[in-house]
């Protein structure tokens, strides 16, 4: 029996985690928003037993697909005929018609011979990442260091050795590339719209210095499908550069407004990781309406190029409101805005202030997604912004800015 005073104390432990997590003002507050079809981007939500609406600046929901009528009927109508829940993981009875369809479209939609679907795109980077890398011998990762957890996950799960480039920076990449025995195989691992920095990859760069040294590409192209490219194939379609990535990632819960992930490749890579993608084999698939729902969602972006110009407009229309109330952010070349404040604690009391006083709902941006020193907000603004909402929110965050 071990006595109280040597038997490890687990609670006590997990709970002055935590309150060393609230000390340092990163610790996340979820607000349960009810979310309305009709209201989207404006919802409800509680405080003290009140309902109070509040305008959505953080979604990812980029395109409002997760309202679109055409999108929801599908799903309602194939959930009545084929049920919720697919009952089994892909090789179990878990593959309909609807799986091999998102599938095919989504191989289409990328130009390449085939695609597999994950639960998520978390599950696609992480599980595809790893086997892929485990598949050659002695494989050696580069990463760029602004890549997301999931990437960095399948890295860990492959452990295969890794070198970290600079951001986006091409030289020492090639410096790193250059310096590797050349028939030791390589993966570089990047993203087209970088989630926090709003950056964009020299993709067609990258794509020429791996040709030269022999290297696997492998791009998560997570925030820029639906938005970018002729038909929504996201920035490798924009620079015509699809064909030389050997591997694209994408997500279903975005742009795409529904739930899952995928990777679109060569029919080689995508049938060892449909063989050997431990992410993909081991759980159950998702679910038929869900896949008719996404194929619905990416044939209406596909082909109504009005709405991706919609979106970019609002951008647009965000960033000059901004600017003409003084407020500076990073001008990047993508449709994220980040504005760094720098502090945890100033940003979460500018984040309660906007929606509290002013009904605008935006979460704080904090360390680990962020370095410390970068904390700040990540404003998204979707095709169905109207002016009048960009209008308020420039006003209400000008007054909350100035007074930090
Ligand atoms: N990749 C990037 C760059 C992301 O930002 C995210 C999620 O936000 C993911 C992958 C994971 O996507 P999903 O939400 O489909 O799991």
């Amino acid at each position: 029996m071990v006595s109280e005073l040597t038997a490890f104390q687990y609670l006590e432990t997990l709970s002055a985690k935590l309150n060393t997590l609230k000390h340092q003002g990163n610790y996340r507050y979820f607000l349960p928003v009810q979310k309305s079809v009709e209201t989207h981007p404006v919802f409800e939500y509680l405080v003290d037993g009140q309902t109070r609406t509040a305008v959505n600046w953080t979604s990812n929901d980029y395109l409002g697909m997760s309202v679109d009528a055409d999108v929801i009927n599908e799903f309602v109508k194939v959930a009545e005929n084929a049920g919720i829940g697919s009952g089994g993981t892909r090789n179990i009875s878990g593959t309909t018609l609807y799986h091999t369809d998102l599938e095919k479209n989504l191989a289409a939609l990328h130009g390449k011979s085939d695609a597999l679907i994950f639960s998520s795109a978390y599950l696609a980077n992480s599980g595809a990442i790893s086997v892929l890398a485990r598949a050659f011998p002695d494989t050696l990762i580069f990463s760029d260091e602004e890549n997301h957890a999931s990437m960095i996950e399948g890295v860990k799960l492959s452990r295969c050795e890794k070198q970290i480039f600079k951001h986006n920076d091409l030289k020492h990449l090639e410096n790193l590339l250059k310096s590797v025995d050349a028939a030791r195989p390589k993966i570089i691992l990047f993203e087209s719209v970088y989630s926090m920095s709003g950056t964009i990859a020299p993709i067609d760069k990258i794509c020429a210095l791996a040709k030269k040294y022999n290297a696997l590409t492998y791009l998560d192209e997570v925030h820029a499908v639906g938005m970018y490219g002729k038909h929504g194939e996201g920035v490798a379609g924009e620079m015509n550069c699809s064909d030389e990535v050997d591997v694209i990632n994408g997500t279903l819960a975005k742009s795409f407004g529904c739930i899952g992930g995928y990777i679109a490749a060569n029919n080689i890579l995508t049938d060892y990781i449909r063989s050997f993608g431990e992410s993909f084999i081991f759980t159950s698939s998702m679910p038929p309406a869900i896949c008719a729902a996404a194929i619905v969602s990416i044939e209406k972006i596909k082909n109504n190029p009005a709405l991706r110009s919609r979106f970019h407009k609002n951008v647009k229309t965000l960033r000059k409101s901004l600017r003409d109330a003084g407020i500076s952010f990073d001008e990047n070349p993508s449709h994220i805005t980040r504005i760094i404040i720098g502090d945890a604690k100033k940003t979460k009391n500018a984040t309660d202030r906007l929606l509290k006083e002013f009904g605008i709902y935006l979460q704080p941006i904090n360390f680990p997604t962020v370095p410390r020193g970068n904390e700040g907000l990540r404003i998204v603004v979707t095709a169905i912004h109207t002016e009048a909402h960009i209008a308020e929110f420039s006003r209400a965050l000008k007054i909350v800015v100035n007074e930090l």
